[in-house]
């Protein structure tokens, strides 16, 4: 059996499968490897097991990257409607369950087979628990040297991804590969990840446990406005990670857990027309009564709202509407959805997604120094960059 293929593609998640299914419908005779015994476990696992597989606004101006413009050809090569024109092609079922994300109706796993029956028509060979040993260049001819053999193609794509859940075979073999190209890489750091806090923050957080408020949470100009909740390690929810792709560390957040409402004109109001009711029944009809009653605790105010002073309310005003603290860290890998930096975009093209310094070897994917907001932005950025790759390689 000839060991020498046209394009050998290293990592078979959502960026690696969606370039090998191009680059095999281009006649181009492919080898898709993974070192996991199951393809597409993190497409399998996404979305709470419906994968959010793109979102309606999808925009460059939903990522983060060193260089935000470099999204944009990749985007606008392979767009969310293409996806969803692909998804529809295989009658996979799906709704928009807010903020422009969708989700399939029954489960991510019909992904994954769609993807694979599409590599399957497109002629590619797939190889699962493929270790590769080494990689290196010969001439224009890229070696992979697994256990027992060794490959050559004149196109190479790393699509191994990021950091996040080591444990369903998450590698920094993407990294490594780069470095040994003397590809700059950007440091990475875990994204879309809840956020840790001190003894005093924590015990709250593990009174409220379970509590979900809706609530504006913001890091400098940078805010989001989503649910976000308590949990026995710290904070988490939509909000939450969000906001975690942004904060840098020592650095405070703030929060806004009434968005609606400017809670001391409303205590100023309730003096005048209510002065008998008592501060932790008002709070109570504004929030949560657990979080209302830790919040009038902390504050040490009780008794009839016209009783407290206007100092205590402003104070106890701010504690709900501009909460300010500083996270002491993140839930790291573990459970982080993505990962933050990875390889500089200035050494790729973003027509491509080839190497500048090396002709035919791509990068695709969350490897690449590009991360996308929470809600089907991850996935569109894999499913783009890889198409791109595909039609060039
Ligand atoms: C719990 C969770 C839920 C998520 N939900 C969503 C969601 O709903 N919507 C969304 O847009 N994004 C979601 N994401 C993010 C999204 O899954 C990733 O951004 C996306 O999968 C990245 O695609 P990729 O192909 O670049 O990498 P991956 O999908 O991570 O694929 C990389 C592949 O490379 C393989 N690999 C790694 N190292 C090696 C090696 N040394 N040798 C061979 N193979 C290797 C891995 O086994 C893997 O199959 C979620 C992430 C997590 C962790």
């Amino acid at each position: 059996m000839s060991l020498t293929y046209d394009v050998i593609i290293i990592g078979a998640g959502a960026a690696g499968l969606m370039a090998a299914i191009e680059a095999g419908k281009r006649g181009r005779k492919v080898l898709l490897v993974d070192h996991s015994k199951k393809i597409g476990e993190k497409i399998r696992i996404s979305g709470g097991g419906r994968c959010n597989f793109t979102n309606l606004h999808t925009e460059p101006s939903k990522f983060l990257s060193n260089n935000p413009k470099f999204v944009r050809s990749a985007l606008s090569q392979y767009t969310q409607q293409d996806f969803i024109n692909l998804i529809k092609k295989h009658n996979i079922k799906f709704h928009e369950k807010k903020l422009g994300q969708l989700f399939c109706d029954q489960s991510a796993q019909q992904i994954v087979e769609m993807l694979l029956a599409e590599c399957e028509q497109a002629n590619v060979e797939i190889k699962k628990e493929f270790n590769v040993k080494d990689v290196s260049k010969y001439k224009d001819q890229y070696l992979i040297i697994s256990e027992q053999d060794t490959y050559s193609c004149e196109s190479l794509v790393i699509a191994t991804g990021g950091l996040s859940i080591p444990k369903i075979g998450a590698t920094d073999f993407g990294y490594k590969i780069a470095k040994k190209f003397n590809l700059d890489v950007i440091e990475t750091l875990p994204g879309l990840v809840p956020l840790t806090f001190n003894e005093k923050i924590l015990n709250i957080c593990k009174e409220l446990t379970g509590l979900s408020v809706e609530a504006i949470v913001s890091f400098k100009k940078t805010l989001f406005q989503e649910g976000m909740l308590f949990t026995h390690r710290g904070l988490s929810g939509p909000s939450i990670l969000q906001i975690s792709s942004y904060w840098k560390m020592g650095q405070n957040i703030n929060i806004n857990l009434l968005p609606k409402l400017n809670v001391y004109n409303f205590l100023e109001e309730k003096k005048k027309s209510n002065p008998k009711q008592d501060i932790s029944t008002i709070i109570s009809d504004l929030l949560p009564k657990r979080l209302a009653q830790i919040i009038c605790n902390e504050n040490k105010v009780s008794g009839n709202i016209w009783e407290i002073s206007n100092k205590a309310l402003r104070e106890i005003s701010e504690a709900i509407n501009t909460w300010v603290i500083k996270p002491i860290g993140s839930e790291g890998y573990r459970t982080a959805e993505v990962t933050l930096g990875g390889v500089n975009t200035n050494e790729l093209s973003s027509q491509t997604m080839m190497s500048n310094k090396h002709k035919g070897l791509f990068f695709i994917g969350e490897v690449v120094d590009v991360t996308g907001h929470l809600g089907g932005y991850n996935f569109q950025w894999a499913w783009s960059s890889g198409y791109v790759a595909g039609k060039y390689v």
